[in-house]
């Protein structure tokens, strides 16, 4: 894990379970996205733009796809579904999931949070890249028998990224624009 100088120990704490719940969407059955859009039968309506992709600010294909070039060359990940997930009343107050990837089904959701004029293409770009790069390096599991999708190779990987550090600076800096 990669922390920057002058960070407390409280953020420390946080950037463990941050790490965590980054991840926690495990692939849902196709049932289970069913079921889910059966008990909200209004979301589509609610919608104002055409493409789940689409935001006021970015449209998350766009960036994809220019990611998938820049990084992804031998391995472009294909047949992937981006979009903004839903945007919900109450914001979280704990932590907060910018992104998670469902392998399964091949669909990266992006915090609808990230669509605002305040954050950085560079950081969008950063948690889009950094969610396409568990489609590319595989899990391992780890001596307690745990499954570790952050490892040595994930972590070299995604500091690849033009913007790393900064990426990470500004999440720690901005986290609480996010929180409520
Ligand atoms: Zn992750």
């Amino acid at each position: 894990m990669f922390l920057f100088s002058g960070l407390s120990a409280l953020r420390a704490a946080y950037r463990v379970i941050f790490a965590k719940v980054f991840d926690a969407a495990k692939p849902l059955s196709a049932m289970a996205s069913s079921k889910r859009k059966i008990a909200h039968p209004k979301a589509a309506l609610q919608r104002l733009l055409p493409f789940n992709h689409e935001g006021k600010y970015f449209d998350l294909k766009t960036i994809f796809s220019r990611l998938n070039a820049q990084y992804f060359r031998r391995t472009p990940l294909r047949g992937y579904t981006i979009e903004w997930g839903r945007r919900r009343k109450l914001a979280p107050k704990e932590y907060f999931v910018f992104g998670t990837i469902q392998e399964e089904d091949r669909i990266i959701r992006i915090h609808p949070r990230l669509d605002a004029a305040f954050v950085p293409t560079w950081f969008l770009e950063y948690v889009i890249y950094h969610e396409m790069l568990h489609s590319v390096v595989p899990d391992e599991i780890g001596p307690t028998g745990r499954r570790r999708v952050h490892t040595a190779e994930f972590d070299r990987r995604e500091r690849e990224f033009y913007f790393y550090r900064r990426a990470r600076r500004w999440e720690e800096e901005n986290l609480a624009r996010f929180l409520r």
